[in-house]
């Protein structure tokens, strides 16, 4: 059995400047109570690694960023990653919260993009439905259209001058189908992709890869750029792939009719977890042991 670690892979800039703000609002804000409007980044070790610090989390599959924040009633409340839209914002400052703001800047370009395109157009926005980060974005004005499959496309009315545009952490694969839909609707419209660059090196590693077996993604269920690693490994044609969270959920039968295994994982995955599950899959493929560590370990 032959592993391969993907490279690159795991923790994007935005990720790690989102958590180095977490750390050091729970640094600076001793005995004040701190408030987290969704999942920092869509990673559940990191969410309990915040909790365990004592910040509230506060994570409900149908409730919007806005509905969350009823639940705040004082102190600081940290907005993701993802970005907020400006409703978030206003409602936030309303109830004299301290605003702590870790949207990704590459989130950030893409609602300054949307935002100046509104006073002159329509913007189609290929995103994911419920997703945090389309939320923040079409929330910035009802001139944003979300596409999220080619049904959307029929409920559009008549366009203004529109623009293309995507979620940050998209499929590059899947968003170029969608654009095509898009650009045959509408062929005057301007394309402006906003998939990030760390979303694209990774899954440019992926469709490089050579006569692979497996492709094992290590990341949460619900991160959107982790599903779509697994995606993108079928586009490029690797025939097997798992994706599981952490070295604890490694089952030695799941591996042992692959050659080679080729292992990456999402950006908001801590490393720590990789290297374990690295290591499990290693140790077998050199030694023939198969031993899966007892804990997690620290992610903070
Ligand atoms: Fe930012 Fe891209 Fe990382 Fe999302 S995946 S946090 S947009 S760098």
């Amino acid at each position: 059995m032959e592993i391969i670690r993907v490279i690159p892979q795991g923790y994007c800039q935005g990720v790690v400047r989102a958590i180095h703000i977490v750390k050091k609002t729970i640094d600076e804000n001793p005995n004040v109570p701190i408030a987290m409007l969704g999942m920092i980044v869509h990673n559940r070790a990191v969410v309990n690694a915040c909790r365990q610090c004592g910040i509230s989390v506060l994570d409900h599959p149908h409730k919007t960023r806005l509905q969350l924040l009823d639940a705040v009633q004082e102190g600081i409340v940290i907005f993701t990653a993802h970005g907020v839209s400006d409703a978030v914002y206003e409602k936030a400052r309303g109830k004299g919260l301290q605003i702590v703001d870790a949207t990704c800047p590459d989130v950030r370009r893409t609602h300054d993009l949307v935002r100046a395109h509104c006073r002159k157009g329509d913007v189609l926005y290929i995103g994911k439905r419920f997703h945090p980060e389309a939320e923040g974005i079409c929330g910035i004005s009802g001139r944003v259209h979300l596409i999220a499959d080619p049904g959307d496309l029929e409920t559009c009315g008549p366009l203004q001058n529109p623009l293309i545009t995507t979620q940050t952490t998209l499929s590059q694969l899947d968003a170029a189908a969608l654009i095509a839909l898009c650009r045959k609707k509408w062929p005057e419209a301007i394309v402006a992709p906003e998939i990030c660059r760390a979303t694209t090196i990774r899954q440019n590693a992926i469709l490089n890869l050579q006569a692979v077996d497996l492709l094992l993604v290590v990341g949460d269920p619900r991160s959107n750029n982790s599903r779509q690693l697994c995606e993108i490994g079928k586009a490029a044609g690797i025939p097997n792939n798992i994706l599981l969270e952490n070295a604890l959920q490694l089952r030695k039968e799941d591996f042992l009719s692959y050659e080679k295994i080729a292992v990456t994982s999402g950006s908001s995955t801590p490393p720590v977890l990789t290297e374990q599950v690295l290591d499990v899959l290693r140790n077998y493929a050199e030694n023939r042991i198969w031993r899966v560590p007892e804990h997690l370990p620290s992610i903070f």
